[in-house]
């Protein structure tokens, strides 16, 4: 039962990709789902894990014991992660989404560094400019650019993420994305990167509600999670 429900779920989820991957020219394959377990119980989880392997969760400690739980998994860390919970989360987490300070990004490669880990990270990007959310802003992302790339030896930055605005209609949600799209082509075609050989492709953005524009405007991580459990309820 419950797990019919996910299949059925995590099928319309793919459609509506690959819908939205056809009407913008691009490949379905290109485009990932991180499946955001945070809400989720337990039989829930399990029953995801039957037809799919890249999870998200939000907090570093949820993460670990997941993990523990689930090895076969492909944790992505999600939500804010606090530098005294580095060295726990590093060796569990396949990519970490959310690195949003220079101070963070200094600790994760030392981290990195010491236990000799190459961590997948994204920026991110607070490109709505609300006070509610972490992140670089647009303007420190570029002039803290070269900075950040000395800070870069032991960890991987593959892209960037970002949270676009709430709201009841996800085409609002487009300025924010095609920003999110342009910055990575901005800082990929600047000198400090070419010189430390780094090229950003990933582009995480979009959740349930917003995560048919974030494929249009080149999403290549969508992290969806209240969608995938829809129809189950908390004593099912
Ligand atoms: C919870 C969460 C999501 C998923 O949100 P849904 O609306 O449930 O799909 C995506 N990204 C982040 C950072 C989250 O915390």
């Amino acid at each position: 039962m419950i797990s019919e429900i996910i299949e059925r779920n995590l099928a319309a989820v793919f459609s509506d990709i690959a819908a939205a991957c056809e009407r913008s020219g691009r490949r379905a394959q290109d485009v990932r789902l991180v499946a955001v377990t945070k809400y989720a119980r337990p039989e829930w989880i399990s029953a995801l894990a039957e037809f799919h392997t890249v999870f998200g969760e939000n907090r570093p400690q949820q993460l670990c014991e997941r993990f523990e739980w689930l090895p076969q998994i492909q944790w992505h860390l999600i939500g804010q992660l606090q530098r005294n919970k580095v060295k726990m989360v590093l060796p569990a987490a396949a990519m970490i989404h959310s690195v949003d300070s220079l101070r963070l990004l200094h600790r994760i490669d030392d981290v990195a560094r010491e236990l000799q880990l190459k961590p997948q990270i994204l920026l991110q990007v607070n490109v709505t400019g609300e006070a509610s959310k972490s992140g670089f802003t647009p303007e420190q992302l570029t002039s803290q650019w070269a900075e950040l790339v000395t800070l870069c030896a032991s960890v991987h930055p593959a892209g960037l993420m970002t949270m676009a605005a709430e709201s009841a209609d996800p085409d609002d949600a487009r300025p924010a994305f095609h920003s999110l799209a342009e910055i990575l082509q901005e800082l990929n075609a600047r000198q400090e990167s070419r010189d430390a050989g780094i090229h950003l492709t990933e582009l995480s953005m979009g959740m349930s509600g917003d995560f048919v524009p974030a494929v249009e405007c080149g999403a290549t991580l969508v992290r969806i999670g209240s969608l995938l459990f829809e129809g189950l309820s908390e004593d099912s």
